[in-house]
């Protein structure tokens, strides 16, 4: 059996499913409207344009997305409300509330591969691993951490039913498992005895008695075995010796910390400020799964704030709440995101506080949440280990991890990356706080979140179902469509104008095919919040009428006043 998880800076503590308890009371009529509620969302994604499986015509990749037209405005909009909220918009001068004095916040855009003894310092050469399995029979692969089960038992014989999934798909498949192996027809099903929790396979059950989800007979499940997460690959032409050997980031933050003292001596910054960076990172996940949810290479939205020791929990605090705010104010639904406080045993030895913002993903099951972002107090761990070498803890302090011969194990840069405070005269090494956001995560999420179905009258009054993406308008694709109600009698003309006055402004669409109700409908789907429609009484008067995709009103408004009324609204 391998130790579960031995110190690591920022490897995954225990995993999610084993963090709840898996309700076996779920009802199963709940369970499959959330589900298909998932499958449609995936489908309009695909239909409309947001994201496409990569490489789709040979057959897709595991793990990797591409997002299209409609997508990729979406995802942009959202990395730009992040930027804009927490970096260039930011009041410097203010103390926001909660926060301890003003701070400032400056942005950074460093190279995917960096130096290999970044992530050996980092503690990820050594330790950003997961645990597989591997089934004999099958040939599929699990991680550890993901498999689950229960005992059965009938007449003589009892087997550990090995599952993945997790609440009431878990009970079935075991269910149904378990009814197979001990050969029984459904009407005796009732005979098999079971043990009321399920519970991980590790530590739980020997493998000679686990039946592996895809396996019809026990013991085929491998002992598992330690997998780095970390892309490889190798620098040069010539490559071939282990010093050519690089690897992909599996998380933008490092390269923050490599630019820590570039960014102090070239810019005026003062200890309390944060750097951020949007970027790709790369993780050779056993198992994505979920849509975009768990993918191999994906974008984060990552700020390192650093900070004087003593102030340190309480730009904790300032930033947990500050970032579940942002989620709150572009309109994610209160009661489908959670601010998980870790336990004192889930946090690393050096931090005070470490929270996970979550939100109830409709592919997982009821009560269940998966992370959007972890804010994470770190201490002066990450800045210290490119000083010093790699750390490990011992009696409680953060010390070098040495070799058999007493040499560091992995060697620091030896620079000196303390900060020299000229008003107290105090020189010390930052405390970091850590808001580490998932921008494809984030997308999904506000997708989730934004599906509605409804009903509306069509052109005759009469009620219409209706697909809708109530997206905040900051993220909408698109801001506003333009739609002539007729191609004739100079309503083109005067809708083109209103388009070429828009367009420079904001994201504007111009669409004259169709009727009005499919066109309403397509901008709908799209989530664009608003139409305006160019019509007889149009030539008459100059107004238009402007629909709102949500309260569905339409209104009557000066032609000249859309610019600035979408503009206002949109600020
Ligand atoms: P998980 O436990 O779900 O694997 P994590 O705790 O390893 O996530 P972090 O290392 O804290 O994640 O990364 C910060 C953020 O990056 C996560 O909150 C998530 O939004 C995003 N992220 C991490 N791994 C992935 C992935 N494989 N695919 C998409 N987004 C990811």
């Amino acid at each position: 059996m391998p130790p579960h998880y031995t110190f690591a800076p920022r490897i995954k503590l225990p995993p999610a499913p084993f963090r709840k308890t898996i309700s076996q009371k779920q009802s199963l009529m709940q369970k499959q409207p959330e589900q298909s509620r998932m499958d449609k969302i995936v489908s309009l994604a695909k239909r409309r344009g947001f994201i496409f499986q990569s490489s789709e015509i040979y057959g897709g990749l595991n793990g990797f997305w591409d997002y299209g037209p409609l997508g990729v405005a979406l995802k942009r909009n959202l990395k730009e409300c992040w930027w804009h909220d927490m970096l260039t918009g930011h009041d410097e001068l203010a103390t926001l509330p909660g926060a301890p004095t003003p701070y400032e916040m400056t942005g950074l855009d460093c190279t995917i591969i960096m130096h290999p003894q970044v992530w050996k310092c980092s503690g990820h050469f050594d330790l950003f691993h997961d645990w597989l399995v591997d089934c004999r029979e099958s040939k599929r692969r699990y991680r550890y951490d993901h498999l689950k089960g229960r005992w059965a038992s009938h007449r003589e014989k009892r087997v550990f039913v090995v599952t993945e999934q997790s609440g009431d798909e878990a009970l079935v498949e075991t269910a149904a498992k378990a009814q197979k192996f001990f050969g029984l027809r459904a009407n005796k099903s009732s005979e098999i005895e079971w043990a009321k929790a399920m519970v991980p396979l590790a530590g739980n059950a020997p493998f000679a008695e686990a039946l592996g989800p895809d396996a019809a007979s026990p013991g085929t499940l491998t002992e598992p075995r330690e997998f780095n997460l970390m892309f490889e690959t190798r620098i040069g032409a010539l490559a071939g010796n282990d010093d050519d050997r690089a690897f992909l980031r599996p998380e933008t933050a490092q390269g923050i910390f490599m630019n820590f003292k570039n960014v102090v001596d070239t810019s005026r910054v003062r200890v309390p400020f944060g750097i951020g960076q949007i970027g790709k990172s790369f993780r050779n996940e056993i198992t994505p799964r979920n849509f975009t949810f768990r993918s191999r290479e994906f974008e984060q939205m990552e700020i390192e704030f650093f900070c004087k020791p003593n102030d340190s929990a309480a730009w904790y605090r300032f930033w947990r709440d500050r970032r579940w705010n942002w989620y709150l104010n572009l309109g994610l639904t209160p009661g489908r995101l959670q601010l998980r406080e870790h336990d004192a045993d889930e946090l690393s030895h050096y931090s005070v506080g470490t929270a996970d913002i979550e939100y109830a993903f409709p592919f997982l099951p009821d009560g269940e949440f998966g992370e959007l972002e972890g804010i994470a107090h770190r201490g002066d761990f990450d800045l210290r280990s490119h000083m010093e070498g790699k750390l490990v803890r011992r009696d409680g302090e953060l010390v070098v991890e040495t070799d058999d011969a007493g040499k560091p194990r992995h060697r620091g840069s030896g620079k000196d990356l303390s900060y020299f405070d000229d008003i107290s005269r105090e020189r010390f090494v930052p405390h970091v706080i850590e808001p580490s956001a998932g921008a494809d995560r984030a997308v999904l999420a506000f997708l989730c979140d934004a599906y509605h179905e409804d009903e509306v009258p069509d052109e005759d009054g009469k009620p219409r179902s209706r697909t809708v993406l109530k997206l905040h308008p900051r993220l909408a694709p698109l801001k506003v469509a333009i739609l002539p109600l007729v191609k004739k009698d100079g309503m083109p003309e005067v809708a083109i104008d209103l388009y070429r006055k828009l367009k420079p402004q904001m994201a504007t669409m111009y669409d004259e095919k169709g009727s009005i109700g499919r066109r309403y409908a397509r901008q709908d789907e799209a989530g664009t919040p608003w139409c305006i429609t160019v019509d007889g009484q149009t030539l008459a008067d100059t107004t238009v009428t402007l629909r709102d995709r949500d309260s569905l009103t339409q209104v009557r408004v000066p032609l000249d006043e859309c610019v600035d009324l979408l503009r206002s609204r949109l600020a």
